[in-house]
């Protein structure tokens, strides 16, 4: 694609989830809001070596004294399930909602961790999922992390968030609609299959080391989105073997640093699309650095709107990334 076609407001269809995207660069002039980094911190932190009876239950951690640890979320999404529910007339939303604080210095940030520091927080990641799909009732899991005011972020501590459901959102249904067209349901093969096609076109591939691969996507559904895929059978995050999980540990936080470096912005989600319990077409991560939010247009229309084509992204996260190693 050259330069010029680049320029212009155009759709692009997004063949993981069969919903179009919109890329228009001409906004990509527009100032961020000003209002990001971290929140400040009300009162004693929770999360803080010390006060761990502020927090609800541990449910998983690792170390003695901890250095990652799981407990349940104080303002759940989820209505927990096994609590009784009085009077009802709703579809109660339940499930299980954990907040995983991923180290004990309160200043510390994942894209700052040591790669062994990072393996322990995926290794978290991958352990509390492994416990919660074993739990009655439960059809899909999220993982997700916020991070500054522009992703939604409530508390500065470095933590990330996981949420099982009795129930498979849209999100995550979209994908399957897909997979299951393609006939590619099981094994991985869904989201391998997608990465061959997007990986054809090399200007948007940003790393590939071991079986990872870190790209934007063709239908990127905002401004510098990063997806990380692996060349592998696992067909969901919790199957993911160890080796592939240090490789993710020595790429995370160079990849982040990079695209919050390319995006100007401190501010970051981070998420895990997996499938839901009964399929396996594979899994990717997603980073979105937060430059804009979501107005009117976005939500009437139910369209993302990406501002900097990807073609345009993936190289200045990859020099981002050369000048950092
Ligand atoms: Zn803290």
């Amino acid at each position: 694609m050259d330069g010029k076609s680049l320029s212009h407001a155009h759709y692009r269809m997004d063949r993981w989830t069969g919903l179009p995207v919109l890329v228009a660069p001409s906004r990509g002039a527009m100032k961020a809001p000003p209002w990001g980094g971290l929140p400040p911190l009300e009162g004693p932190c929770p999360f803080c070596p010390g006060n761990e009876n502020a927090c609800e239950a541990t449910t998983q951690w690792l170390g003695d004294p901890w250095r990652v640890r799981a407990v349940l979320n104080r303002y759940p999404l989820v209505h927990p399930a096994g609590l009784p529910i009085e009077g009802s007339t709703f579809e109660t939303a339940l499930g299980v909602h954990e907040v995983i604080v991923e180290h004990r210095e309160h200043s510390m940030d994942i894209t700052q961790m040591r790669p062994d520091e990072c393996f322990e927080v995926l290794w978290m990641w991958r352990a509390r999922m492994r416990a919660l799909e074993k739990l009655k009732g439960v059809r899909s899991l999220i993982l997700f992390k916020n991070r500054g005011l522009r992703a939604g972020s409530s508390q500065p501590h470095p933590h990330s968030q996981l949420v099982a459901l009795h129930a498979v959102p849209p999100a995550i249904a979209a994908r399957s609609l897909q997979a299951r067209h393609r006939g590619q349901l099981q094994g991985g093969a869904f989201v391998r299959a997608l990465c061959a096609e997007e990986l054809a076109h090399p200007e948007r591939l940003v790393l590939e080391r071991g079986s990872l691969w870190a790209f934007c996507p063709w239908a990127s559904p905002k401004a510098f989105w990063l997806r990380i895929a692996f060349d592998q059978s696992a067909g969901r995050f919790s199957e993911l073997p160890d080796q592939a999980l240090w490789t993710l540990a020595g790429s995370i936080g160079p990849l982040l640093r990079s695209i919050l470096m390319a995006a100007q912005t401190q501010d970051f989600n981070l998420f895990i699309l997996d499938p839901p319990l009964n399929e396996s077409y594979g899994f990717s991560i997603e980073v979105v650095p937060r430059t804009s939010l979501d107005a009117g247009f976005e939500l009437a229309s139910g369209l993302a709107v990406c501002t900097c084509p990807p073609e345009q992204a993936a190289p200045a996260i990859r020099e981002a990334l050369r000048m950092a190693t």
